[in-house]
């Protein structure tokens, strides 16, 4: 997906990204620009329940709205925020966002946010995430924080004593695009997580490759003998829903379910829908 062509070539959206040092640098200054300002905003994406698509929670995703590039993937400025230290300020903003809105919706499901290897590094993550769940008067149960395995490899004592810290006072930690890093066990023996999430390239390929199918099986098994619920992310079509709820999977994220959107809103019910009927009369 090009989203836009134009001078600076930079906020072409690619699954990798590969920027050099100059396009960097515009990003870099763009986005220091952008802090602050309401070109920043979050959408809320819908989890749900696989078994009757039950809402159980929204996942917070940064978007970038530059007056002239037009929308920066985070797939693009999100690397160079990491690169450049400024995600300890959007993180710390992604943060307070995300508990300030969660606190307004009608249903007290949880907000899922995503955060950066760099982030969980700093001393101070902690406290500021003590501070945005105060500010906004939000339970920390309803607050989860997605990670990367990249996060957790080769980890200090900071990112481990930061988990515990942070998990003892209720707060929920899921393992984001499981299967995609490198070492998924040993993250897995180390870690004591509340949610898996496998990664999209997975469920894509689930009709096609029965490789694929054969490792979310493995992953679905090894998740229910460790006593923890699997998200499916990226679940864009009825097949794949249906593949996914059979195999057992707990629940499921995906644009056939609904997309990112900047309110929160309850995910499609016709999928469960479909699902039901196709279950009543069995052809
Ligand atoms: P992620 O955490 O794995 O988030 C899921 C990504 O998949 C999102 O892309 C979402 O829009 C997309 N997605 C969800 N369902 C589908 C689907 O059915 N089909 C397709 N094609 N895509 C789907 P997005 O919003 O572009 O974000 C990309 C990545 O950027 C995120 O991957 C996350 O790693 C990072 N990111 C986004 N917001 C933040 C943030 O606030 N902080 C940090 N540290 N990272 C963020
Ligand atoms: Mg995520
Ligand atoms: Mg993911
Ligand atoms: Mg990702």
């Amino acid at each position: 997906h090009v989203k836009r062509s134009g001078r600076a070539g930079f906020y072409k959206y690619q699954p990798e990204v590969h920027l050099d040092q100059s396009q960097r640098w515009n990003v870099e200054h763009e986005l220091r620009e952008a802090l602050g300002t309401d070109q920043l905003s979050l959408e809320f994406q819908p989890l749900a329940s696989a078994q009757d698509g039950q809402l159980r929670g929204f996942e917070a995703l940064c978007r970038w709205q530059h007056p002239v590039y037009g929308e920066i993937s985070p797939d693009v400025f999100i690397p160079v925020a990491e690169a450049t230290g400024l995600i300890k300020e959007l993180g710390a903003w992604v943060l307070r966002e995300a508990c300030r809105q969660a606190a307004r919706w009608e249903w007290p499901v949880q907000v899922a946010v995503n955060v950066s290897p760099c982030q969980l590094e700093d001393h101070n993550f902690p406290d500021m995430v003590f501070d945005a769940l105060r500010e906004a008067n939000l339970p920390p149960h309803r607050l989860e924080l997605e990670v990367t395995e990249s996060a957790l490899i080769g980890q200090s004592d900071t990112t481990t004593e930061a988990l515990s810290v942070l998990r003892a006072k209720g707060i929920g930690f899921a393992l984001d695009d499981f299967g995609a890093g490198w070492s998924s066990l040993s993250t897995l023996r180390k870690f004591k997580f509340d949610r898996l999430k496998i990664d999209k390239s997975f469920i894509w390929q689930i009709e096609s490759d029965p490789r694929s199918v054969a490792i979310v099986r493995a992953v679905l098994g090894l998740a229910k003998s460790l006593g923890v619920p699997v998200t499916a992310e990226g679940i864009e079509d009825q097949a794949q829903l249906l593949a996914l709820r059979n195999m057992g999977c707990t629940e499921v994220q995906g644009f056939h379910l609904g997309r990112p959107n900047s309110v929160a809103s309850l995910p499609a019910q016709e999928p469960w829908q479909a699902i039901n009927e196709t279950n009543e009369k069995p052809s």
